[in-house]
């Protein structure tokens, strides 16, 4: 059975795994595939999170089958494995290999979700949300959506009792403080102690926005705390501790992909 992953990534010295699918309901003008498909985290990419995008990446065209993604994580004897993307949820495979790997390997299993629809959680021990928007025009022009629906599956997630945080992308004068402090309260009337990210945009797509400045995000968490508890953030100039590398594809295939005569801007393709 085919499913839409098409890279793991994996940091070998903590065990974690990143496992992206392809396809996602929404099209945030900001996302970051546009500018990088495979995982951002990589080492190798580590050095694109200043860089000017050079037209849209391509999108994958090798997916892994069901079997092939277990036998990988339990060869890497992975302990946390986070689903991410694009959107996972919409790969009819998720719940099934979220309850694979609960049962060879007794992950911890996290969940990054738009929650344009609701997600499954039985085999989620941790679910993330992206809130793009609390204003409805707003988000309609960032994603292309309204939100109506998420704003709706936000609670319902907190009710289902699998422990929750959320995130918002800071783009200056477009989702800026103003808009973080309205994503805020909207959090803290479900519960103020939910954990909220503020990350800071890079640069990605056809964009006219820069990059958010340290005392912008720093300003936007003040926003965010007068209505939450937990609020974070990251800036990207973060130090990390562990290297992580890609396994599928593999990094030799990675580097002969690169050598490759550049293709012009080609289209994301969204499912
Ligand atoms: S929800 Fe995520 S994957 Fe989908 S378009 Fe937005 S940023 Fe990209």
């Amino acid at each position: 059975m085919q499913t839409n992953v098409y890279n793991i990534a994996f940091a070998e010295s903590t065990k974690q795994v990143y496992l992206h699918f392809w396809g996602c309901n929404i099209k945030c003008k900001g996302c970051v595939c546009q500018k990088v498909v495979y995982d951002f985290m990589l080492d190798r990419n580590m050095h694109l999170h200043l860089a000017e995008p050079r037209g849209l990446a391509a999108a994958p065209e090798r997916f892994m089958a069901f079997n092939d993604v277990i036998d990988t994580l339990v060869g890497l004897e992975a302990k946390w494995v986070l689903f991410e993307g694009q959107e996972a949820s919409l790969d009819p495979q998720m719940p099934f290999i979220a309850e694979a790997l609960h049962r060879h390997l007794g992950t911890t299993n996290v969940l990054l979700t738009n929650a344009f629809v609701m997600p499954d959680l039985r085999h989620f021990d941790k679910v993330a949300v992206g809130l793009k928007a609390f204003n409805e025009n707003l988000h309609r022009e960032y994603t292309g959506e309204s939100n109506r629906t998420i704003l709706e599956n936000f609670p319902r997630i907190f009710h289902s009792g699998v422990p929750m945080m959320a995130e918002t992308v800071l783009i200056p004068g477009y989702i800026d403080y103003q808009e973080i402090e309205q994503i805020a309260k909207f959090i803290a009337s479900v519960d103020k102690n939910i954990r909220y990210q503020i990350d800071a945009y890079f640069k990605a797509g056809n964009n006219p926005w820069r990059r958010p400045t340290a005392d912008e995000v720093d300003r936007a968490v003040e926003a965010a705390s007068k209505h939450l508890n937990n609020v974070y953030a990251y800036k990207g100039s973060e130090p990390r501790e562990f290297g992580v590398k890609s396994i599928f594809p593999t990094e030799a295939e990675l580097d002969a992909a690169e050598l490759a005569p550049a293709v012009e801007s080609r289209h994301l393709v969204y499912a």
